[in-house]
């Protein structure tokens, strides 16, 4: 054959996340969800499912899942309900799984995502429809020892502090068309459930799991093809390569003529790639029934406009906001509102009286740079409070201190915190404004360099930067740059 005809394909990729609530007990009884706890000692009759006990929800639950549901706009059931789904597996020991069925809390919802341009930081935006989201109970934990892996470990052990911890399970439509729309779905449901403060979103912990659908087909075709899960991904890094690598895995089977299997696949991270699981024998029959220890959950229209007061803004809506009032770039938004008590404390930086965009390149910046150098500390630990950088920007702003000096006080501030004011007056940092002893030090400076002056006016403009460097050095960096600048662009063109 000399004629190949180059398909095109386009992946369909659809992600169902599992999200741990941060509520103090557990759905159905009253053990606690500390998880540095011992193993097996937050259990009770009911989380172990014994004979004759009965389960009663947690309220908290019921309101986490309708914040998520509204904050996702979509439709909250006034009439929902638990159901049982049976299947075994050790670390279940009810032998059955309270979840909900075919009426869940929510139902309709959408997202919408960012996706930046690597290169030019350009953002667009896409909205991912949101199928359902519902509410159930987590299993216990198996730990195989003796290996590190299952294959070749002695013996299981099984902690089931996990058991009927509350899960939230959130189905996207099949929406997604590459690893990097997957992976900002996830990261923005996570800022989501995060601004909402109802779960720690954290991956590798556990507390965000996802698992991915995904098929290819060739553009065009309406038609799915074989769709394969994957699972085994604890970051959104690993989300997106995963689906990388087996979009392009399965492109080359069915250029090679081979069948895609339904099947579930692992990915391995040391490996970077996927692996085969098990393959699906049909959809699986749970042999689901409503849950008879458990009464019908009816919403009422009181509790739903309760509810909605109780939202905070969320990150969608705080991302506009800082583009249409504060005049940033999308870009700049999305950074400063990506973790929302980093967006609270630039916001009360403002407050205190700095200049958006002074505020905003401190915190992206400098503040960002210290966050990423300990990830032990967060903003909410740093001691330098918010009115204390405003006091420090101001500083600079209205000519008191030079930019160079404002850093080289910065790590201390970090740390110890104070008044920028107060340290700049008691350390005599306040910046040489004086213009005749500028001009005293500049003309010295120019005296001592008289090459580098001939060379300037020859046309070696960029030189100027020397000299500014010598006045900087000269002065311990206390000059006051503006007028400093000023002087020195006389002296220089004044022949
Ligand atoms: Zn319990």
């Amino acid at each position: 054959m000399t004629t190949a005809t180059q398909t095109k394909y386009e992946a369909i990729i659809g992600l169902e996340t599992h999200c741990q609530l941060n509520t103090n007990t557990k759905i159905f009884c009253h053990c606690s969800t500390n998880f540095d706890s011992p193993p097996n000692t937050n259990v009770c009759p009911v989380c172990l499912g014994h004979p004759g006990v009965l389960p009663v929800l947690n309220e908290e639950v019921l309101n986490s899942a309708i914040k998520v549901g509204l904050a996702i706009q979509g439709k909250i059931a006034r009439y929902s309900k638990f159901d049982r789904k049976q299947y075994f597996y050790p670390d279940l020991p009810k032998n059955y799984q309270i979840s909900q069925y075919d009426l869940p809390i929510v139902e309709h919802g959408k997202l919408e995502i960012e996706l930046v341009d690597s290169k030019t930081k350009e953002v667009s935006k896409k909205t991912i429809g949101i199928t359902r989201l519902h509410m159930e109970e987590d299993a216990g934990k198996l730990v195989h020892a003796g290996s590190d892996r299952l294959a070749g470990s002695t013996h299981s052990l099984i902690d089931f502090n996990r058991t009927g911890v509350p899960l939230l399970e959130i189905v996207s439509e099949p929406d997604l068309r590459s690893g990097q729309e997957a992976a900002e779905y996830a990261q923005e449901l996570r800022r989501l459930v995060r601004y909402l403060g109802i779960s720690d979103g954290n991956m590798q912990e556990g507390s965000l799991r996802c698992d991915v659908n995904i098929s290819v087909r060739p553009v065009g075709q309406k038609e799915f093809g074989v769709k394969v899960e994957i699972k085994n991904m604890n970051s959104f890094s690993a989300i997106q390569k995963a689906i990388e690598y087996e979009i392009e895995r399965q492109i080359e089977a069915i250029g090679n003529g081979e069948a895609i299997i339904q099947e579930t696949r692992l990915w391995e991270e040391s490996k970077q790639h996927t692996i085969s699981m098990r393959v699906k024998e049909g959809s699986s029959d749970y042999r689901y029934f409503p849950e008879p220890d458990l009464p019908p959950l009816e919403v009422s229209e009181a509790q739903l406009k309760a509810i909605q007061k109780l939202l905070p803004e969320l990150p969608a809506q705080k991302r506009s906001r800082y583009e249409a009032k504060f005049g940033l770039s999308a870009y700049d938004a999305r950074v400063l509102t990506d973790d929302r008590d980093v967006a609270l404390y630039f916001e009360a930086v403002i407050t205190g009286g700095a200049s958006i965009k002074a505020a905003a390149n401190w915190v992206t910046q400098d503040i960002a740079a210290y966050l990423n150098s300990n990830p032990e500390v967060t903003i909410n630990d740093i001691a330098l409070k918010p009115e204390n950088l405003a006091e420090l920007i101001t500083l600079i702003e209205n000519g008191t201190i030079s930019g160079k000096i404002a850093k080289d006080l910065l790590p201390e501030l970090l740390v110890k915190g104070g008044s920028p004011k107060e340290i700049v007056e008691s350390k005599g940092l306040i910046a040489i404004s004086n213009p005749d002893e500028l001009a005293e030090i500049i003309d010295k400076i120019i005296a001592d360099n008289p090459d580098k002056l001939e060379q300037f006016r020859a046309g070696k403009t960029k030189l100027q930067g020397f000299f500014v460097g010598q006045i900087m050095k000269e002065t311990g960096g206390k000059a006051d740059p503006k007028l400093a600048n000023k002087i020195l662009n006389e002296k220089l063109n004044n022949n």
